[in-house]
């Protein structure tokens, strides 16, 4: 079996979680298996290792942990952006529309310098509205983006059309 395959069915799929109508993806049994630990970090990384990336951006919560691993395999530092009222220091936000309202994300105002190449990772891209709203926080910074890392696109909902037009968008898989 190929990495993409072998990965493809290490993901699990949660019916009705956390809502009804959701089809939870659940990357863990990915991430408890050492040989598709390693195998997934590579995937993520391969389009971008002589891309010069300096900033992994992940994504709470479950882009923290792919996305540590990713900036380290890359040789970059990682930057953690939250739900707001989570970080400590000084943080820059950014409101964005929810199916229902709008949720605000943060990064610390010193994460990113106006020189970093950043690379936007989360685990699973849905509607896009999240790791859309990143690219304005680190382009807010001045920073330039170089792309988006997700581990799984969920197609249907054609999330790539809100993200920053002409930017490589690199999915492991698709769901
Ligand atoms: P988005 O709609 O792309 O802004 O996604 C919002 C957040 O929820 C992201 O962090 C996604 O990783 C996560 N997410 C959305 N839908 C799913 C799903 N079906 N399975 C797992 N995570 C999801």
């Amino acid at each position: 079996m190929d990495i993409v395959a072998s990965l493809e069915q290490a993901v699990r799929t949660i019916p009705d979680f956390p809502k009804p109508g959701i089809q939870f993806k659940d990357i863990t049994p990915i991430l408890s298996d050492p040989v598709l630990l390693n195998q997934v970090v590579e995937a993520l990384a391969a389009p971008f290792v002589n891309e010069g990336i300096t900033k992994v951006i992940g994504i709470e919560a479950r882009g923290f942990i792919l996305g540590a691993m990713l900036a380290h395999r890359l040789n970059a530092g990682f930057v953690p952006v939250r739900k707001y009222g989570k970080l400590p220091y000084e943080t820059v936000s950014v409101e964005y529309e929810l199916e229902y309202g709008t949720d605000a994300i943060e990064m610390h105002i010193d994460a990113i310098d106006p020189d970093d190449r950043v690379l936007i990772h989360d685990d699973v891209i849905a509607t896009g509205g999240t790791a859309a709203a990143c690219y304005d926080l680190a382009h807010h910074s001045g920073a330039e983006v170089v792309g988006y890392a997700f581990l799984m696109e969920l197609a249907f909902l054609n999330g790539r059309a809100v993200l920053k037009e002409g930017l490589p968008v690199h999915s492991v898989l698709m769901g």
